[in-house]
Order: structure tokens, then C-alpha cells, then sequence
């Protein structure tokens, strides 16, 4: 109807990550409230949302201590910036309680709004680097084919996935990517997986080697790829790009912007990979997306050439409105205080077994070809359907998920499962049982 919500957004809301002229035809699903694991919409249906929002909101919808720290910082402090010798409590300890939690040992940590504003910055913050190193030849940086870091002009040059570059003159020359290393989608005809892995770890040696070693400052990787479709490293992945990395003097930045607090059974996945990063970027499940809130943490090594630029220009010059925004960073701080308290870290862990043996149940529908997952992650690939063309099957399922009762996430032929944390064990059959009878409907129609 004309002044439907529905009718309005198409007429004055451009959306992210759509077909605009789609959009312009069918419009949106109107979410309206949320509780638990469920949200529902404006007709009052409820759905699982089986991707806590954008893999972010780990403590689930209706979280009364997020909304109540929310609401008693607003009335005490609702703004203030930390530029010009300014700080705030909450941020403070926030930045204190990451630093005791963090994998390895961090030095600092800077508070940004998005994932993308965090990496973009740790971009620049190479380059000034490398720059106080006296080593301004050593800028560029390796990203993945099918990593997923941002769309903002460096983080987007960083993210591996052509869509994020078409058109947009993306990416910037300094960025280069090597291999995907999902052996599910990348491995040969009769290739073991230690095959496959050394295979990765010789393409990005061999890259390296192209470009120069004394040009290459620093390595991005998500432990568990996210947006890419959920692709899980294969064995000895990250033990070798680390004895690579160190060979030739490369930063290594991780990327847990999906994968932190608790996502893959530890709190950190560099716990569950054994990855030693000179940076950690943070967002999502950091604040469960109440608030926008990201963050980046470095390591001495990675600071103290920087504070030494900044002493020697005057001042770091970069800085949002929004650094360590106090009302962000008071959400952040309760949330992360939720995860521990209530052990979600804990709670991914022991339900990891029931959700990887649902999503390998579901495995056997004829429809789908494989399933894969760590943690509270996973995903079902698809059996392509040749003639409707790439991610026709996955969207078709998706769909019909959705009609069932369920909101999940489709990349390429991939439907991808990431609840929240505080998900149960009978929940995750709920779920499981929705993509079940979905497959079923989708299946009587071919
Ligand atoms: N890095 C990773 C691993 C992500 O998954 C995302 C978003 O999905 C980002 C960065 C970008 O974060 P944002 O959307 O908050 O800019």
C-alpha cells in the first residue's frame, strides 16, 4: 500500500549489498523486534535468525543489560570524543578488559565504528609505519582471494572479492591478493589436504618473491574466512603463513571481525589456530552490533614505531567523531563482560558437535553436496543447478528458508549458519529442522 514502511523504503532508501533496480521492484522485509535468538516482522512472524544479524549479535536480541548500560551512559556522558588529550571511562575499560583477554600480548587498542573504518586505518597505519622505519618502499599489503575485510578504499583493496571491486576502481595498486585456501573449492583432482596447503603456502611465497620482499609490509587474513562463504583453513594453513610471514619481515594483521569472542569455541580464533598477530582487528560480536564499535589492537612492535612518527610530525593525525564514542564502548564493555559471565565462549564449544553433526545430516539431502563449520560457524554447499547459472540453488534454498521461518545468509552456492552464541541445543534442531523442510519444498519443485 502506498504509505506502507514497505512502500516508503523503496521510494526513499537506497539499500547496501542489493540489485538496486530489484529493490526497486520487491523491496524489504520489514524486521521489527527481536528476543533471543528470534527476530520478527511487522506481521508479527518469527524467524531464527541463524546469522545473528550480519554474524554479529552474539549475546541475542533483547539483551536488557546492553540496553539499560546503553541508557545510563546516555544520561550520564552521551558524547565525547578522544581527540586533543581527551578520554572517557568506559573506553578506558574496555580498552583495559581487551587487553587481559587478547590471545597474545597487545599493547593498545584503538576504537573505531566498522569493520571497515578498522581495517582501512590499520592500512594507513602500515604505511606510517613503514614510513618512521625509514623503509617507505615497504607498502604493500597481501590480501586473499575471497577475504572479506570492508569496503572502504583500503579495506575494500584488501577484501578479495571482485564484486567489492567492479566498477568501484578497486583495488588500489598497493593491494595484492594470493590464493583462497578452501580445499573444498580450490583443492585438485586427487590432491591430499597437506597437499593443498603446501600448494597455498608456495603461491604466496612465490607472490612475495614476485613483488619483492623489501615491498611487502604487511598480510591480512580472516582465520575463518566469513563473507567469503565460510571457508575453514586447511590443515597447517596458518603455521605455515606465519613462518613465511616471519622469513620475510611481514605484519601480520588478523582479522576477527567475525570470528572473535567465541565464534570458533575460544575467544579468540587465533587461540584456535595458533596465530601470532602483530595487529587484531575486532567488531561485530564486540558489541553484539548494539552499537557500531570496532577495534584495533597492536602489539609494541607494531605501536611504538608509529608513537615515534607521531612525536617526530607532532601529532597522529587521524581520528573519527566517533573514536571510543562512550555510549559505544559502555555497550561494548557489558557485552563482553555478558560472554564471559555467561561463558558463550563456553556454550559455542559444547554445542559445536550438535551443529556440525546437524549441518552433516543435512549434508545428505540430495540437494546439497557438502557441509563445513568450526564453532558456532558453518555452512551447506549446494549441488550447483547448471542451467539457472552460479548461486541459483543457494538462493532458491534461502528463499525458501526464509518462507519457513529462518534467516540465514547465501554466498555463491553456500548457505551459511552463524546464531547467536546464546543459542541451545534445542534451538540449533529448530534451525536445522526449518532448512530441512525447505530443502524438501525446494526439492519437490525440480
Ligand atoms: N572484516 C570482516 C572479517 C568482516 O566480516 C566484515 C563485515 O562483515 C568487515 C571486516 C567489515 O565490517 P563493517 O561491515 O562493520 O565495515
Amino acid at each position: 500500500t502506498p504509505n506502507s514502511v514497505e512502500a516508503r523504503d523503496i521510494a526513499y532508501h537506497m539499500h547496501p549489498a542489493v540489485n538496486l533496480r530489484k529493490f526497486e521492484e520487491k523491496g524489504g522485509l520489514v524486521i521489527e523486534s527481536g528476543d533471543g535468538v528470534y527476530v520478527y516482522d511487522n506481521t508479527g512472524k518469527r524467524y531464527i535468525e541463524g546469522l545473528a544479524g550480519l554474524w554479529s549479535v552474539a549475546v541475542g536480541f533483547g539483551e536488557k543489560r546492553l540496553v539499560e548500560a546503553a541508557a545510563a551512559q546516555l544520561q550520564k556522558l552521551p558524547y565525547y570524543h578522544s581527540f586533543n588529550y581527551k578520554t572517557n571511562g568506559p573506553s578506558v575499560d574496555l580498552a583495559e578488559l581487551l587487553i587481559s583477554i587478547a590471545p597474545v600480548p597487545m599493547s593498545k587498542v584503538h576504537f573505531t565504528s566498522s569493520g571497515s573504518e578498522a581495517n582501512d586505518l590499520v592500512a594507513k597505519m602500515v604505511w606510517y609505519r613503514s614510513n618512521a622505519l625509514g623503509k617507505p618502499e615497504k607498502k604493500k599489503i597481501i590480501g586473499r582471494i575471497k577475504g572479506y575485510h570492508g569496503v572502504t578504499i583500503a579495506a575494500g583493496s584488501i577484501t578479495g572479492i571482485p564484486a567489492n571491486h567492479t566498477s568501484f576502481d578497486l583495488p588500489l595498486d598497493r593491494m595484492v591478493h594470493t590464493s583462497c585456501p578452501s580445499f573444498p573449492h580450490f583443492g585438485e583432482d586427487g590432491e591430499s589436504e597437506e597437499a593443498f596447503t603446501a600448494r597455498m603456502l608456495k603461491d604466496l611465497e612465490d607472490l612475495i618473491v614476485k613483488e619483492g620482499p623489501e615491498t611487502i609490509a604487511a598480510f591480512w587474513g580472516e582465520p575463518v574466512m566469513g563473507a567469503g562463504g565460510v571457508l575453514t583453513p586447511p590443515k597447517g594453513y596458518w603455521e605455515g603463513v606465519q613462518v613465511i610471514l616471519k622469513k620475510y619481515d611481514i605484519l601480520l594483521v588478523a582479522d576477527e571481525v567475525i570470528c572473535g569472542f567465541g565464534r570458533t569455541g575460544k575467544m579468540f580464533a587465533c587461540e584456535t589456530y595458533d596465530i601470532k598477530p602483530d595487529v587484531l582487528v575486532i567488531s561485530k560480536q564486540l558489541s553484539s552490533s548494539y552499537m557500531p564499535l570496532s577495534a584495533i589492537m597492536m602489539n609494541d612492535n607494531f605501536y611504538q614505531p608509529i608513537a615515534d612518527e607521531s612525536d617526530k610530525i607532532g601529532v597522529f593525525a587521524h581520528g573519527f567523531t566517533a573514536s571510543g564514542h562512550p555510549v559505544a564502548t559502555a555497550v561494548g564493555l557489558e557485552n563482553v563482560k555478558i560472554i564471559i559471565e555467561r561463558d558463550l565462549v563456553g556454550n559455542a564449544a559444547r554445542l559445536e558437535k550438535t551443529f556440525l553433526d546437524g549441518l552433516a545430516k543435512l549434508a545428505e539431502h540430495p540437494l546439497v553436496d557438502s557441509s563445513r563449520g568450526i564453532g558456532l560457524i558453518g555452512a551447506l554447499e549446494l549441488t550447483p543447478w547448471e542451467q539457472e547459472g552460479a548461486g541459483a540453488a543457494a538462493l532458491a534454498v534461502a528463499e525458501a528458508i526464509q518462507e519457513e521461518g529462518c534467516i540465514i545468509r547465501n554466498i555463491g552456492e553456500a548457505i551459511c549458519f552463524c546464531p547467536p552464541l546464546i543459542i541451545t541445543a534445542e534451538q540449533i534442531e529448530e534451525m536445522f529442522a526449518i532448512v530441512l523442510r525447505a530443502l524438501n519444498k525446494v526439492a519437490e519443485t525440480r
